[in-house]
């Protein structure tokens, strides 16, 4: 590309600017806060809610199922989640499990 014609877009450093925002000056650099607000931005975005279901009330088919809501961060844990909780219809801790 070194035919000695630039392109006059790049024949000023304004113009240049405005190609490349990387080269933005160091005014226009986030604040924390504003960096602060895009990681929670990101956490909120991975961490989703998710309704763990009773799985021993299920195959009993007893009326009522034990039901939890929770998060979860759907990037570490892709798959569905089962946590021992207690349920109120059998009295006794069972697992669990992410419905959906
Ligand atoms: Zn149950």
């Amino acid at each position: 590309m070194r035919s000695g014609i630039r392109p006059p877009r790049l024949s000023t450093p304004a113009a240049f600017e405005l190609d490349t925002p990387r080269h933005l000056p160091k005014s226009a650099a986030p604040s924390p806060e504003f960096a602060k607000e895009c990681a929670e931005m990101a956490k909120a975005v991975n961490r989703v809610q998710v309704i763990l279901e009773c799985t021993s009330c299920r195959k009993s088919g007893t009326p009522g199922v034990s039901r939890y809501v929770t998060t979860k961060n759907k990037r570490n844990t892709t798959g569905r989640i089962e946590l021992k909780k207690y349920c109120k219809h059998e009295r006794m801790h069972t697992v669990h499990r992410e419905t959906k």
